[in-house]
C-alpha cells in the first residue's frame, strides 16, 4: 500500500505494479494473444492498459481469473449479462438446442415465439426483425429510415453510442459509418432544434438513448426525449430509440415508463439470454416494408438472425425469467444501491459520484449535475482509473471506464461487498494529493 499522502501518480503507479504482480498468468496470455490478435485484443472496450485480466471462468454473478481470483461481477457484460453466467432456465434451453439440433437453415418456433415476447411488452413495437447485435440493429434501423422517407441525415447526439461504428464520444472515430450524421447536443433541447431546423427537409432520423449507457450513465430529461419525439412527428423524420440497453428497465424499456411511442425501437445486449443478440422494429407500415410476399420488398439477410441458441435461450429468459414484474424489482434495486453508494461519495475528500438509472450505473470523479458527457469531461480520469485497480482488489469487476451494472443473481451480499470496497476506498484513499 502506498503512504497516505501520496500523489495520485504514484498511488496508481504503485496499483499497476500490484496489479501485475498479482495476475502473472494475465499477462503470460496477454502477450501470447498479442502475437495474432493486434495488441492481445478483439474488444476495444475490454483492454485494459497495461494488459487484461484474463477470465477463465465464470459463475452465478462471478467471474474467475486466470490467476486464480474469483471478482463480483458489476461489469455484468456491459449490461448483455443481466442473466448472470448461469441461469437454470437459459441452461435448459440451449441443452434442448443441442439435443435438436444447430444451424438448421430453416424457420424455427423459437423466432416467432422470441418476437411475441417483445411485441407484448412494446407496444411500439408492432413487427420486429433480429439481427446479431445491436450494431446491425441500428445499422439497419437507419437505412429503413432513410428507404422509407427518402431523405438522407441522421441525427445523433454528442456521447451516444449505438454500436462500434456508431461512436460519438471521445475523439472521432475513422471507421464510424459513412453516413450524413448531424451530432446534436445531448439535453439540450434549444441546441438540438437550431441544428433540426437547419436541415429540417432532410433529416431521415433521429436516434438517440433515453439514457447515455457507454457515454456514462446520464438519463435525458423526458422534456427533451418528448421535444424531439414531437419534433419527428411533424417533420416526418423518423424517432429511433436504441434501448439495446435501457429495455431492462421496465417491462416495457424506457419509452414504457416516459410514455413514449418511438416509430422504430433497437433492442440488443440480455434479451437473447447472454447469446449474440439484435433486433429492429417498430410500425407495421414501416416494417411491413420486409415482407417478402410484398411487390418491391426490402431484403435483409444475416445467416444467423435466427441463430438457434440465441433464439431458445431468447425465449427462456426474456420470456420466462425476466418478466416486467423482474425487470421492476431489478430497477428498484439498483436505484437503492446507488443511493447508498452516492451517500459513501459525499463523505470523499474528493468529488465522487454515481450517475444512472435502476441497475446501470457510472462512477464520475467530478461534481456538480452531470447532463452531458461535457460535464463528466471534467472528471478525474487518473483517480477513476486508481477506482477500478482498488475495486478490482476489493475482488470487485467493474468496467475501466467505471460502469457498474447490476445481474439478477446478484443480492445482499454482492451489493454489501461493493458499498464496502467503495467505502473502503474513500477511506484509504482520503489524503491522497490530488
Ligand atoms: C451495446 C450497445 C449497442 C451495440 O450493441 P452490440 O451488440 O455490442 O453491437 C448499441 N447501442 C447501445 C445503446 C449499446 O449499449
Amino acid at each position: 500500500m502506498t503512504t497516505a499522502t501520496s500523489s495520485l501518480q504514484d498511488a496508481l503507479q504503485d496499483a499497476h505494479a500490484r496489479y501485475a504482480a498479482a495476475n502473472p498468468k494475465s499477462l503470460a496470455q496477454h502477450r501470447n494473444a498479442a502475437k495474432v490478435l493486434p495488441g492481445g485484443n478483439t474488444r476495444t472496450v475490454l483492454f485494459s492498459d497495461p494488459f487484461p485480466v484474463c477470465v477463465s471462468a465464470a459463475e452465478g454473478c462471478y467471474v474467475h481469473s486466470l490467476d486464480g481470483d474469483v471478482y463480483a461481477d458489476y461489469l455484468g457484460e456491459y449490461t448483455a449479462g443481466l442473466f448472470g453466467h448461469s441461469e437454470p432456465a437459459i441452461k435448459e434451453a440451449v441443452q434442448r438446442a443441442l439435443d435438436s439440433g444447430w444451424v438448421r437453415g430453416g424457420h424455427i418456433p423459437q423466432e416467432a415465439e422470441l418476437a411475441s415476447l417483445i411485441c407484448e411488452r412494446f407496444p411500439s413495437i408492432e413487427r420486429v426483425r433480429f439481427a446479431n447485435s445491436g450494431t446491425e440493429a441500428n445499422l439497419y434501423a437507419i437505412q429503413t429510415a432513410r428507404a422509407v422517407s427518402g431523405k438522407n441525415k441522421v441525427v445523433v447526439f454528442e456521447g451516444g453510442y449505438h454500436g462500434g461504428v456508431f461512436v460519438f464520444s471521445g475523439a472521432k472515430s475513422p471507421i464510424t459509418a459513412p453516413f450524413d450524421f448531424i451530432i446534436a447536443p445531448y439535453n439540450d433541447w434549444a441546441g438540438t432544434l437550431a441544428l433540426l431546423e437547419a436541415d429540417k427537409r432532410d433529416i431521415a432520423c433521429v436516434l438517440i438513448e433515453a439514457h447515455q449507457g457507454s457515454g456514462g450513465c446520464i438519463p435525458a430529461t423526458p422534456a427533451f426525449l418528448k421535444h424531439i419525439e414531437a419534433w419527428a412527428n411533424e417533420h416526418e423524420a423518423l424517432f429511433i430509440l436504441d434501448e439495446v440497453m435501457t429495455s431492462r428497465l421496465s417491462g416495457g424499456g424506457l419509452q414504457e415508463v416516459y410514455g413514449l411511442k418511438p416509430d422504430m425501437t433497437t433492442l440488443g445486449k440480455y434479451i437473447g439470454g447472454g447469446f449474440s443478440f439484435g433486433a429492429f422494429g417498430g410500425r407495421a407500415d414501416i416494417m411491413e416494408r420486409y415482407n417478402p410476399l410484398r411487390p418491391n420488398y426490402i431484403g435483409h439477410a444475416g445467416t444467423f438472425n435466427n441463430n438457434v441458441f440465441t433464439m431458445y435461450a431468447g425465449v427462456a429468459g426474456y420470456g420466462k425469467v425476466f418478466t416486467p414484474e423482474v425487470a421492476k424489482a431489478l430497477t428498484a434495486k439498483g436505484e437503492s444501491l446507488r443511493k447508498r453508494l452516492n451517500k459513501i461519495a459525499r463523505t470523499a475528500a474528493f468529488p465522487m459520484q454515481f450517475t444512472g438509472l435502476g441497475s446501470m450505473m457510472n462512477v464520475h470523479m467530478c461534481p456538480g449535475e452531470i447532463t452531458s458527457t461535457r460535464d463528466h469531461s471534467r472528471s478525474n480520469p487518473l483517480l477513476r482509473d486508481l477506482f477500478y485497480f482498488d475495486m478490482l482488489e476489493q475482488g470487485i469487476w467493474p468496467a475501466r471506464r467505471g460502469m457498474l451494472n447490476l445481474s439478477l443473481p446478484m443480492g445482499q451480499k454482492e451489493f454489501d461487498q461493493l458499498a464496502d470496497a467503495v467505502s473502503h476506498f474513500v477511506e484509504t484513499r482520503r489524503d491522497l494529493q490530488i
